[in-house]
């Protein structure tokens, strides 16, 4: 349920309803909304009486909530979150995009990844040092000494950097190093990692998995939020079908319905989604025209050499190219 205050109540008034929400069992959280209070309440298996809340000091109205996730609901919070990552806004209207290596492989690659895409224009470098792996022989990243290069990068480019954490273990690391925390497709119902990165501080990343449905992958980020940390940021990356022509079938159909869904920023990761380096800029762009909030991009410096999707990887011109395409896409959607 959803209890929405009057807009100049007082505080003693929100104070009396968080504690009546505490006094049933349930937890109390406080929307952001413009110009109005308003708390949602989750915890309960059913129904709460809207009755004695309505009758409350201060009370506009109580809502209940349908879906089965609330905190990311846009029943709860119907205006667009923006997820601020360092000084970098994912959400904010501008398509945010996430570029660099599938993994970080060595210094002079990272930096060369690192400089070519800050110049086309990336906000954020991604860079996996902890790598899932489908086969145990491959590359498994380069762990910690990878995300010490990826730290060197930023420092050099000033991007922040967006990596992968695989595992509870290695979260204290990773989140030590990382601007933004990814969970990949492999892990979103890794219910421990999801629990863990909702406690710290760090703007997290979810990707869709292989095979979830869009109300799973909320159903995750609901995990993430309701342990107190709003800034997740959905990816859809590609679902697996009957389709072997592309790597993965890119849902374009999860970005409009993800956005009336939920509230949350969501990106395109048209690199996984499509798997195939000459078709990526035609599924990235129609991510965009789709209303995504930007892209998470790989970029190699010579991609048929890359220790990881490297088939998927653009070179630094193709993703000087695409983001041309990109910018000049979002003027057209901003007009119409
Ligand atoms: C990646 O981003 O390199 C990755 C492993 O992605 P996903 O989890 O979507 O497969
Ligand atoms: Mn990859």
């Amino acid at each position: 349920m959803l209890i929405v205050m009057h807009p100049r109540c007082s505080p003693e008034a929100v104070a009396a309803v968080e504690a009546r929400i505490r006094s049933l069992g349930f937890t109390p959280h406080a929307i952001a909304g413009e110009g109005r209070t308003a708390i949602g309440v989750t915890g309960n298996q059913s129904a709460i009486d809207p009755l004695p809340f309505l009758a409350m000091n201060g009370v506009a109205d109580a809502v209940r909530v349908t879906q089965p996730f609330k905190l990311v609901s846009r029943e709860m919070k119907d205006t667009n979150t923006v997820v601020m990552v360092g000084d970098v806004a994912i959400g904010g209207g501008t398509p945010c995009i996430i570029a660099g290596p599938c993994s970080v492989e060595s210094r002079e690659q990272i930096l060369a990844a690192a400089h070519a895409v800050k110049a086309s224009g990336a906000q954020l470098l991604r860079g996996g040092a902890y790598k899932p792996r489908t086969s145990p022989y491959e590359f498994q990243g380069l762990r910690e000494d990878g995300l010490k290069l990826l730290a060197l990068a930023r420092e050099q480019t000033g991007l922040g950097i967006v990596t992968e954490v695989k595992d509870t273990e290695s979260l204290p690391l990773v989140a030590e190093y990382a601007d933004m925390l990814q969970v990949g497709a492999r892990n979103m119902q890794n219910f421990s990692l999801l629990e863990r990165v909702g406690e710290q501080r760090k703007p997290v990343l979810l990707k869709r998995g292989p095979s979830a449905m869009l109300r799973e992958l909320l159903m995750a980020a609901e995990y993430i939020v309701s342990r107190g940390n709003p800034n997740v940021v959905l990816c859809e990356r590609g679902i697996r079908t009957f389709e072997t022509a592309s790597r993965n079938t890119l849902d374009i159909n999860a970005v409009p319905i993800l956005k009336s869904l939920t509230h949350l920023p969501v990106l395109v990761d048209p690199s996984h989604g499509m798997g195939i380096r000459k078709h990526v800029p035609a599924v990235a762009r129609a991510g965009i025209a789709a209303g995504a909030d930007g892209l998470i991009i790989e970029v190699h410096p010579d991609p048929d050499r890359a220790l990881s999707d490297g088939a998927q990887s653009l070179t630094p011109e193709q993703f000087a190219a695409l983001m041309k395409q990109v910018r000049g896409l979002s003027e057209v959607l901003r007009a119409g």
